[in-house]
């Protein structure tokens, strides 16, 4: 089983159209970007937020 790598800050919610800080788990989309999913805290909408490169 992979391990799972969260992720805890704010992404854009298009349906409240603001910021909303979240926890989600972060992905490896098919370029290799990572990215990090998770569920508006506020709405219950999906929010994805792009991480770009590891953080050091
Ligand atoms: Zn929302």
């Amino acid at each position: 089983m992979a391990e799972v790598e969260t992720y805890k800050g704010d992404a854009y919610c298009v349906k409240c159209k603001e910021k909303r800080d979240f926890e989600g788990t972060v992905k490896i989309s098919d370029s290799g970007r990572r990215m990090a999913q998770g569920i508006c805290p506020v709405c219950g909408t999906k929010v994805n937020r792009i991480l770009g490169k590891k953080p050091e």
